[in-house]
């Protein structure tokens, strides 16, 4: 088919994710992709794109790694699909066990059993693995003890995904404001991300752990990085004071590690560069890496504990593909490609280039601030008005007329490509950002 006709085709039928569909039907041209191979994207008109993103956050080992497509057709010729009704199988019962092995904490001996994460539930994304760990949580505290603890706290910025309990957490308000009368209440406290420091942030965090004790199920957070509100990100102090202050109160921490889990951060999880053992860890994007959408939620021991007892304690809640086979089998490769390529080495060698890379674009580039970089994620801000005054999206026409695909987030311009980028393509990444935010800053674009 003609790429045109794939065009007409999608404006007439296909309604885009975070897209006004309008402008997008007058104007956009997409990419139409035809093939895709480690960090690349090739498009129908034949032009080989750099994927700085890895297709929003989840392709970590780069498109079409070949051990992972084997992993899936190995599985598909075996069974695609079996519930976990009454009914169990290899992948899903040796990637708990792996994930349980991998997880923060694990094997240390001053972590206590109850305190391990050592039970794992599957779902299908990242979204859904949120929701689960906050009905786990309301539904612990209900039948232990803790009826009253039905809040969460939540921080400025946060993104934990699309479902209503998702939204409710959140803390983007663009994408909550018209969910307002439908979402549970939540107690909002300042983002640690903020310029000032986290101390304002944990302070809100204490008051409100100290004032309502009887009330507070969990507080939940994207460790380190606060992806979605523009590659925030705060220091690891945050989140171990956050740690502290739950444990005080004896109430949860749900780590939602959909964004920074599996390497982003240099650390197998960014928890573990805080030397933190979450009560409930949310994983999918990078889990599946691009395959296919899957999702985990792990708990500790202790609160699959509380929903023993009696059928009526247990936990009513599934989907249709909870640790479908095909998911199950490529999530237990990429932590064998991880274990068998030494990702996490990787990743500590091209971080520092990645962080210089950044903060040799806001030292020379007028109008271009707040360089950082943790792992492989590197982010600047586009401000102090002139010709980058809201022009993320100059910046991301000028990426791809260099064979870039740079989508931004608002005025933040980022990059969270493969973790397993060539070094090569890494330097033709970083070098096309820089060029693209000059041109932009030049107003020649
Ligand atoms: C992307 C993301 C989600 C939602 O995951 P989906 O798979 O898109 O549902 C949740 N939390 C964080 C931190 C994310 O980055």
């Amino acid at each position: 088919m003609e790429r045109s006709d794939v065009v007409a085709r999608d404006k007439r039928y296909v309604w885009h994710p975070y897209t006004a569909m309008d402008e997008y039907i007058a104007r956009t041209d997409p990419l139409v992709v035809v093939d895709a191979e480690g960090p690349y994207l090739r498009d129908a008109d034949g032009t080989r794109y750099l994927d700085a993103n890895g297709s929003w956050w989840v392709s970590t080992l780069g498109h079409r790694h070949p051990r992972l497509v084997r992993a899936l057709v190995e599985q598909a010729g075996r069974f695609p699909h079996a519930s976990l009704a009454g009914v169990t199988h290899e992948p899903a019962a040796l990637l708990a066990e792996e994930l349980a092995a991998l997880a923060p904490g694990a094997g240390r001996a001053d972590v206590p059993e109850a305190a391990r994460l050592s039970r794992v539930f599957y779902s299908d994304n990242g979204s859904t693995a949120v929701e689960v760990a906050i009905k786990m949580a309301a539904q612990y505290w209900a039948q232990n003890g803790r009826p009253q603890r039905t809040r969460f706290i939540t921080l400025s910025g946060a993104f934990h995904g699309e479902t209503i309990g998702a939204t409710s957490v959140g803390g983007v308000e663009v994408f909550r404001d018209v969910f307002g009368p439908l979402l549970f209440d939540v107690v909002h406290v300042p983002s640690p991300a903020e310029p000032s420091g986290w101390e304002r942030a944990f302070a809100q965090v204490e008051s409100a752990l100290r004032e309502h004790p009887d009330e507070i199920a969990a507080v939940i957070v994207e460790p380190l990085i606060q992806g979605a509100a523009g590659m925030q990100m705060y220091a690891p102090a945050f989140l171990r004071a956050v740690r502290e202050a739950t444990r005080a109160v004896d109430t949860f921490l749900i780590a939602d590690e959909v964004f920074t889990g599996l390497g982003r951060t240099g650390a197998r999880f960014a928890c573990d560069l805080a030397d933190v053992v979450p009560d409930l860890l949310c994983l999918a994007k990078a889990l599946s890496g691009g395959i296919l959408p899957f999702g985990a939620t792990l708990a500790t021991e202790r609160i699959f504990t509380g929903f023993g007892g009696g059928p009526e304690r247990a936990l009513y809640y599934g989907h249709s593909y909870c640790g479908n086979p095909l998911g199950s089998a490529v999530a237990r490769e990429v932590l064998a490609v991880y274990r068998d390529e030494d990702v996490l080495g990787q990743v500590a060698r091209k971080a520092p280039r990645v962080r210089a890379a950044f903060e040799r674009m806001a030292e020379t580039i007028p109008g271009v601030t707040r360089p950082r970089a943790l792992g492989m994620v590197g982010a600047v801000d586009l401000g102090g008005g002139g010709y980058l005054a809201r022009a993320g999206w100059r910046v991301y026409e000028a990426a791809r007329r260099r064979g870039l695909y740079l989508r931004p987030l608002g005025d933040t311009v980022y990059v969270a490509p493969a973790l397993n980028i060539p070094d090569a393509a890494l330097e033709e990444l970083l070098g096309g950002v820089e060029e693209s935010l000059r041109e932009v800053a030049r107003g020649s674009s």
